[in-house]
């Protein structure tokens, strides 16, 4: 099934078990990706609008590849592309990742996105673009995947 560079097949077995991706920059090697949390360190596949993978892809040998599964894109994470486009999303998902920021704590995009059902790279756009003009605060540091309300309205 893994005929071009960026292919992916699921490995199901009674569920989903893992996912197999032939590397999308074209080495010819194929990457495992583990959906069990019982089986170590595990992504979390959402499959509608296409295939999502949370968190990125990062191999840490071979090419050193380092992307996003994005509705059934890939985006590379360290270097730019024509092809590096992000998916459209709906305005409402503004109004939505807005209400569940805390004006306190702060909390993960992947968490955010859990509570209101949305998929995890849509909400994490949304808080970096809320972030960048004030309406979202972001952290810092290990926080800085995590975002509170922004002072400005
Ligand atoms: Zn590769």
């Amino acid at each position: 099934m893994l005929e071009h560079a960026g292919d992916v097949a699921g490995v199901v077995r009674g569920r989903p078990r893992s996912v197999v991706i032939a590397c999308p920059d074209g080495c010819g090697d194929t990457l495992v990706i583990n959906l069990d949390p019982r089986a170590g360190k595990a992504w979390d596949l959402e499959l509608r609008g296409g295939v999502t993978l949370y968190p990125s892809v990062w191999r840490e040998d071979g090419c050193r590849s380092h992307f996003i599964v994005w509705r059934s894109r890939i985006l590379w994470c360290d270097r730019f592309t024509q092809d590096n486009k992000e998916p459209e999303y709906e305005s409402a998902l503004e109004e939505a990742v807005t209400a569940a920021l805390s004006y306190h704590q702060f909390r993960s995009g992947y968490d955010i996105a859990t509570e209101i059902g949305e998929i995890s790279w849509d909400v994490i756009r949304v808080l970096r673009i809320l972030a960048s003009d004030g309406r979202a605060e972001q952290g810092m540091a290990d926080q800085r995947d995590h975002y509170r309300r922004g002072s400005k309205r």
